[in-house]
């Protein structure tokens, strides 16, 4: 034999999704929280460590974890799906509806992963495009899902990277004239005013998905969940790997739900901090969006989006490039931080564009 054998060639013109790690003094590029977990977390945590049988596997239905997130949500426990990451539900969620001979639609530009995660499973990705705005088109959406029957339709809500929420009234119309599953990845929920948990129903073909990575401040724990019909939670539960939820994972996503209080606290801080960005925003050569999530899109209007962000590094500030995304000619995408962060942010960000 010579060489190597061959991957599926199913990533098209995709490598796969990263975002640079540079060593900067101001991080603003993937969204996370800025503020640790509570100290009295990770007390509990490191207790419960020592509790722990290691050498047994993990409850691999994570009973308690799921139960605790079920009273968190006022739902039953068999409506909870928890995963590693919601990037790990999303990819439970293509096994169970997606695949080779089945399609999936997004509208872009959105979260890449659900495209991502859809090549990558064989699954057709049908994309649909966002209006001139970048907010979401009813006319579109109706085009695609009448047009194209895919059997999971996605809505980012609040979407990355546009930053903007759906209302109810549009979720409604989506679940209305989709034939198959919606999904509404709801990474960024708590930072906005409206969540499609309210539609959930046991005969309602839709699920919500949440992440613990953002404004639970539990990035580096990769815990997400879906909660949704117990009929999809079982297709999921049938799919995904044995075990694939380790102990510690399970006791410090249950033990984070104690700290509540603490977490939306947090949010209304993240929200009124990135209202004050944005008004700062307003006297910059800039072109902004409305945000209802923990970060927004801007526009330089006389530079380019590539020397913006080189010269915010230079200044150690880190924000996502979007300039070279299809449809985000010249955007960047920067991450509500601390207030000193901001203040960082908007210092660079002024000499840069002065
Ligand atoms: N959905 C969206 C819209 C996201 O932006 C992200 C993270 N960038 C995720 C899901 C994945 O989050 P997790 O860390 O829970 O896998």
């Amino acid at each position: 034999m010579t060489g190597l054998p061959q991957p599926v060639d199913n990533l098209g013109a995709l490598e796969g999704y990263h975002s640079p790690q540079v060593d900067v003094a101001v991080r603003l590029n993937t969204n996370e929280s800025p503020y640790p977990p509570p100290a009295a977390w990770v007390g509990a945590v490191v207790g419960e460590v020592e509790r722990l049988d290691f050498h047994r596997y993990p409850d691999r239905h994570a009973m308690a974890l799921r139960e605790a997130l079920a009273q968190l949500h006022g739902v039953e426990a068999a409506q909870v799906f928890p995963a590693n990451g919601s990037n790990e539900v999303l990819q439970t969620l293509f096994f169970a509806y997606g695949g080779a001979g089945r399609s999936a639609a997004v509208f872009e530009p959105t979260y890449a992963m659900h495209s991502q995660i859809g090549m990558v499973t064989s699954t057709t990705v049908i994309v649909g495009e966002r209006g001139p705005d970048l907010r979401l088109d009813l006319g579109e959406v109706k085009r695609v899902l009448v047009g194209a029957k895919p059997d999971i339709t996605f809505l980012c809500s609040p979407n990355n990277p546009t930053g903007e929420a759906v209302s109810r009234e549009v979720v409604e119309e989506v679940l209305h004239l989709a034939p198959g599953l919606v999904v509404v990845d709801e990474a960024y929920a708590q930072f906005s005013s409206w969540s499609a948990l309210d539609l959930l129903g046991e005969d309602v073909p839709l699920v919500v998905t949440r992440t613990f990575s953002k404004t639970w401040s539990m990035a580096g724990f990769r815990l997400g969940y879906l909660i949704g019909p117990p009929a999809v939670v079982a297709a999921l539960e049938a799919r995904v790997l044995p075990y694939h939820l380790d102990v510690v994972k399970q006791a410090a996503g249950r033990l984070a739900l104690d700290h509540r209080d603490d977490m939306e606290s947090r949010v209304s801080a993240l929200v009124a901090e990135r209202e004050r960005l944005l008004a700062a925003m307003a006297d910059l050569p800039v072109e902004t969006w409305p945000s209802d999530a923990n970060f927004f899109l801007f526009r330089p209007l006389r530079r380019s989006g590539d020397e913006v962000w080189q010269g915010l590094v230079d200044r150690s500030v880190l924000v996502r490039n979007c300039s070279s995304w299809p449809r985000l000619g010249n955007c960047l995408r920067v991450t509500v931080g601390t207030p000193d962060e901001g203040d960082a942010f908007l210092a660079a960000l002024r000499e840069v564009l002065s």
